[in-house]
Order: C-alpha cells, then structure tokens, then sequence
C-alpha cells in the first residue's frame, strides 16, 4: 500500500499512543467519556459500498470499536446509546489540498492555525493537508499541531503538511537540498509548482525532486496547469496531481499512466471558480450554511464583493478561467469514469474567497454537477482522499480501529448533495465540538 505521510513518524507515535493509553489504563485515569454507540443512523463507511440504511457505530477511547448494520453488531453493555435515526453518518470530510495562512496580527502562529483548523471541523472537515506554507515558522509550528493531534478532546480539524511549494529551483543539487530542510523540518508531503512558465524547473530538476523525496519516504504533489506538465511530472514518479489539467481534454496515454502508477486526482474546481465568480455578488454569499461561520469570512466578504476585486475578477486574465474551469471539469469526468483516484480538495485559504470549510462543501456540488455520482463526490471526500493522502489507516473510512472522526446530518446526501450542508453534529476522536447533541 501507498503509504507516504511520513510512515515511520505515525507507526512510532500510534505506538506510544498504545503505550500511554495502556499504562494510563493501569491507573483508571483515561476518561472513558468517549465509550458510546451511535444507533440507527444510515452510515456511508467511506469506501464506497452501499450505506447501511440502520447502522450501529461503537466508539471507545476516541477510535471505532465497532460498525455494521443494525442487528448485526452486538452493542456492548457498558457504553452509552445514542439514537440517532434518520440521520446519515459518513467519515468526517479530508481536504486533500487546503491550506493555513496568517492574518497580520500579532498573535501567536499557532492561535491562527488552530482557528483556521477549527473553521474547517465546523463545517465538517475534520482533516486538512495543507499543500503549501506561506511562511517556515508555519511549517514549524503545523508540524507541531501534526504531532499533537493523535489525542482524545481534539476540538479542531486533523493537519499533515508540506512547505513551501517548491518552483522555479535552477539545479537538481538545490532541489534536493529544499527537499531535505523540509523533511527535517517535519513536513508530511512535498509541494511543487510547474506553471508552464519560462522559469520552471526541468524535468531534470523535478525528477531528482521527486528521487530525494522518496528516499526520505515523502510523497510529491504538483501544481500544474497543462497537459505536456502532468505528463512529464507522471513519468518522473510524481505522487499527486494537485489541481486540474485546464488546458485541454486528458489523453488515453494519462490515463494509464495515473492508472499503473496509481496517482490521485485533485480538481480543485472552487479554485477555478474563485478566480471570475466576484465580478459579481454570488448568491452563495447569502447561503445560511455560509453565514454560519461569517465572522471568520468578514474581511474578506467584504474585500472580494469591493469595486476594485469586482473589476479584477472581470479582467481578460481572470475571464480566461472560465475557460480552464470548463476544461477542468470535463477532465474529471473522463478520469473519473476512467477510475482514477479522486480526492477532493479546494485550495481554499490561499488567495481571497476561497472559504475555508464552506468551499468543501461547494467543491462537491461542482463535483456532481461534472458528473460524478453522489457516492463517488462522497467517496472523494472521504476514503478517496484518505487513500489518495496515505491516510486510511486513520482517517476517512469508518471501520474499526480508525479514529472516529464523523460528520452526522439530518438530511440524506445520496438524495442531494447539497445534504452535507445540514449538519446535526461533528465529531473528532469521538466527541462531538459542541458537546453531545
Ligand atoms: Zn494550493
């Protein structure tokens, strides 16, 4: 299996974790508030099989005990019954492709990124890779919350990190060199950018990248544009294809080659859609799911609905992605249908408008509106992109001994995808943010 998260790092602390919670155990000291079963929900387990229309979900000590239909798992005596029918549990939603950024106060770096984390669980997003740093000290500090977060009473969104996206580097020595700070520095994945500019690395540069990154059991993940880039990047080993191609159909030859060498797929059609879509005031700017969480989106509602970004976003440099948007949405059908891996992700939290936890959810109507069923948009979201990052034996899927992070609804989003907006609750290591619904 594809397993390039930094491996050794998560096999060595779920060990300690083992150890603690056993020598805790020891001393009754571990809280055993967690212990429930979460009864009568229809649950989606992530991977792709039909839901249970009943379900039993047994959780103990932040992790799932148990999962099945009703009838079928034999709820243990000592935990607590929660009924929840007629309400839909799935895994809670990976963003395979997000990112952090820091507002300009002077408040601790960790403050911001632990706000920004709990923005994207509110919404339901309760892992975020974040492909791109804007600053060392975030990697840093990312890296820290990364290591910090295999606990119970976890209360924001799961991070895995890469710093800065590599580009334009002249020599394969200085490329392996970025690569090495980077793992030193505790980064789960690399990121780099090919633009298609003048000044992009070449596949030389890339490709004795992508070798070192290997060799210290990191997996690369590209920014592209164009169809010649994903090209070359593929036939250098690259690990992930982190944004639509936009310039033209994907060929048979792609195809194949994400196929045998079983590279996931990112579209991150909301980041196409955020480049035109304020040279108006958009309609989703009034969505109650959206207003939710405003107060965290206000500076910049009010910065992208302002004169001066309304005529940027009408500007010929921006109308073309409408363009590419199409293009890119046309490839992730074709690849898909094709059954390549697709992870959603939606860039949000780098440049203005990209919300960080509503555009998840955006991100996965634009996914079914391209023509992908219901299951496989949910599928992206879940076991899709926790097998896309490496990350299934913890995350993304609902079976036994994965962390219980859930998103339960009160509506059904096989039936509308738009469901996953009516959220009931939002759990994490087996407790719900806002305390037991
Ligand atoms: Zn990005």
């Amino acid at each position: 299996m594809k397993r390039y998260l930094r491996p050794l790092a998560v096999t060595l602390v779920n060990s300690l974790l083992v150890f603690v919670s056993c020598f805790q155990g020891l001393n009754a000291q571990i809280s055993d508030s967690a212990s429930v079963a979460l009864v009568g929900a229809r649950l989606f387990d992530g991977t792709g099989r039909d839901p249970h229309e009943e379900s039993v979900v047994v959780i103990r000590n932040g992790r799932i005990e148990m999962v099945g239909a009703l009838g079928d798992v034999d709820i243990p005596d000592d935990v607590e019954r929660i009924d929840l029918s007629g309400k839909t549990i799935l895994p809670g939603f990976i963003n395979a492709h997000g990112h952090l950024n820091e507002d300009q106060s002077d408040r601790p770096i960790r403050t911001k990124l632990t706000e920004q984390l709990r923005l994207y669980a509110d919404y339901g997003v309760t892992s975020v890779v974040v492909l791109g740093v804007f600053s060392f000290e975030e990697l840093v500090v990312a890296d820290t919350i990364n290591d910090e977060q295999d606990q119970l009473g976890l209360d924001h969104a799961r991070v895995y990190v890469a710093g800065d996206s590599l580009q334009n580097l002249a020599t394969a020595d200085e490329a392996r060199m970025r690569v090495n700070e980077y793992a030193n520095a505790g980064a789960n994945i690399i990121k780099i950018h090919i633009t298609g500019g003048p000044n992009d690395m070449t596949p030389e540069v890339y490709g004795a990248l992508i070798d070192q990154a290997h060799s210290r059991g990191l997996g690369v993940a590209a920014h592209l544009y164009y169809l010649d880039d994903a090209h070359g990047l593929l036939d250098a080993g690259v690990d992930v294809i982190a944004h639509s191609v936009r310039d033209q159909a994907v060929d048979n030859a792609l195809i194949q080659k994400m196929l045998q060498q079983n590279v996931p797929y990112i579209p991150t059609l909301t980041r196409d859609l955020a480049r035109f879509v304020y040279e108006t005031r958009p309609d989703f700017l009034e969505d109650p799911f959206f207003l939710r969480r405003v107060s965290a989106y206000q500076g910049d509602v009010n910065y992208v609905t302002g004169d001066e970004y309304q005529a940027l976003s009408r500007s010929p440099q921006r109308q073309v992605d409408k363009e590419g948007l199409a293009q890119g949405t046309e490839n992730l059908k074709t690849l898909s249908d094709a059954g390549v891996v697709i992870a959603m992700g939606s860039d949000s939290g780098t440049n203005n408008g990209q919300w960080q936890g509503y555009f998840e959810h955006t991100e996965l109507e634009m996914m079914v509106d391209a023509g992908m069923s219901n299951m496989e948009a949910l599928v992206s979201a879940t076991g899709g992109a926790a097998k896309a990052m490496g990350l299934d034996q913890d995350v993304g899927v609902l079976q036994p001994g994965r962390w219980a992070d859930l998103l339960v609804l009160n509506a059904n989003p096989f039936e509308d995808i738009r469901a996953t907006r009516e959220i009931h609750s939002v759990w994490i290591a087996g407790t719900p943010l806002n305390g037991v619904p």
